[in-house]
């Protein structure tokens, strides 16, 4: 007698321990029609179909391949969303279970799910909703992360309960920041207050702090959708005081990440490098000053001070970048680029006919020596020939190419230095950087600047005073 088909139950559950109850309960009436041993109960834990596609969730490759050896005569879920990502998935899956002949029962009737059909064109239709409600499962989760956030500064939050109450250890501090914040009117006074506090509350990003600043759980309110008050919030603000702090300061947050943000940049795009183990410098904040700055990994470099303040090379640097964009003769470098792109691109073009005939006569030769057709023609030495040729034209061209983009450099370099000296507010510095400065060394008492354009620096002093700022090296 042939082993009876399983009947399979596939049990999603997203959020831990969310709903399995209420699949279970929605299966309970079909498996009491069965024999225990043709049940086959699957839970799949933690992931949501949302997300990831059928490869990669085990659980649904197990089904498939019971699926496909032929062992499951039905299959319950309590609803669409429970199996797949998307309306494409769907189909897929659809088209697989019609082909072994498994019923597809839905548990969830009495929520008003339609029950699956044979038909593909139904049951296509009916797949694309399941598409717009995985879509929904996705707003709802974003927006119980909003409204009950796993950790969230200044807050310890009850499990049990599902309530956020003060921390007290941060309760003081937080609420010192935000009265710190409603007395703040310039971008400097925002940012010694967000580095005071970073420092009192033990903060190792300024961003979350001016995230904070924006947040409105901190008045107990979710504001995404309209005003939602989150009871289970206990606030460090009102919403009038949430409200007030976004219409009045909300610009000076915006211009504190972007500055921050540029930071970032600059870190990266300066990368010094010790000028003794020319190794990359890296880069710290010191928690104490709340200053960032580079020093080697070496602890014998470091020792010997091998190690600069960001704010101190920053100004290094725009301080050269100036005495170099002042002495750049850039008519010059203009002259200059356009007339040895001219004298390279003539050398290269009369190199290329040169190959060109060469080849040319090569294949001549070989198709008129040629009478009968030779299986191995592409071992012919005048075949190798013509192939490396080929090769060398490519890298010529390739070549003009190159130096083609060197001339548009410099004549970019030239309208950039024009517009930095009739206004040296419409050139950021990042820019100047990358076009004038290849690398930056730094020794005990002295930063080393390698600049791309050397020779066209008129009377450039190799050596610059910078007397620095003492109170950034503390
Ligand atoms: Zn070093």
């Amino acid at each position: 007698m042939e082993k009876a088909k399983l009947h399979v139950f596939f049990r999603r559950v997203s959020t831990k321990g969310q709903d399995i109850t209420i699949q279970e309960a929605a299966d309970l009436y079909y498996r009491e029609k069965l024999q225990s041993e043709n049940i086959m109960i699957i839970n799949e834990n933690a992931i949501s179909a949302n997300k990831k596609s059928i490869n990669e969730r085990p659980e649904m490759q197990k089904l498939i391949s019971l699926i496909t050896k032929n062992k499951v005569s039905a299959l319950y879920a309590f609803d669409r969303s429970r199996l797949f990502r998307d309306h494409y998935e769907g189909m897929e899956f659809n088209d697989l279970r019609l082909a072994y002949n498994v019923k597809l029962i839905y548990t969830s009737t009495g929520n008003g799910h339609i029950q699956a059909s044979n038909d593909i064109f139904v049951e296509g239709l009916l797949n694309m909703f399941s598409d717009i409600e995985g879509k929904n499962i996705a707003r709802r989760s974003e927006e119980t992360r909003r409204r009950y956030p796993p950790q969230i500064m200044g807050y310890k939050k009850d499990k049990d309960t599902k309530t956020y109450s003060k921390d007290p250890n941060k309760k003081e501090y937080i609420d010192q920041y935000f009265t710190a914040l409603t007395y703040v009117n310039t971008i400097d006074e925002l940012r010694a207050v967000v580095k005071e506090y970073q420092k009192n509350l033990n903060c190792s990003s300024e961003l979350s702090l001016i995230n904070m600043a924006s947040n409105p759980f901190y008045a107990a309110y979710d504001l995404e959708k309209g005003t939602n008050r989150l009871s289970h919030v206990d606030p460090y603000i009102t919403l009038e005081t949430f409200n007030q702090l976004q219409e009045t300061k909300s610009e000076l947050f915006k211009t504190y990440v972007k500055q921050v943000e540029q930071q970032k940049l600059q870190v990266a795009m300066y990368a010094p490098i010790c000028g003794y183990c020319k190794k990359r410098l890296n880069y710290r904040h010191n928690k104490d000053s709340n200053q960032g700055f580079f020093t080697c990994s070496r602890k014998e470099h470091a020792k010997n001070k091998v190690k600069i303040p960001f704010s101190e090379l920053e100004k290094v640097i725009d301080f050269a970048l100036q005495e170099i964009v002042h002495k750049l003769d850039y008519k010059l470098l203009s002259l200059h680029s356009v007339k040895s792109f001219k004298k390279i691109k003539d050398q290269t073009e009369a190199e290329i006919s040169a190959i060109n005939s060469k080849i040319k006569e090569l294949t001549e030769e070989i198709v008129l020596s040629s009478r009968h057709y030779s299986e191995d023609w592409k071992n012919d030495h005048r075949y190798k020939k013509v192939n490396s040729l080929k090769m060398e034209r490519r890298k010529l061209l390739e070549e003009i190419t190159l130096k083609e983009e060197f001339l548009q450099n410099n004549k970019k370099l030239s309208g950039i230095v024009q517009s930095y000296l009739s206004d040296r507010s419409k050139v950021s510095s990042t820019l100047l950087y990358s076009l004038f400065i290849n690398q930056v060394f730094i020794y005990e008492d002295e930063v080393d600047i390698e600049v791309f354009t050397f020779n066209y620096l008129r009377d450039l002093h190799t050596e610059m005073i910078y007397v620095g700022d003492e109170s950034a090296w503390n």
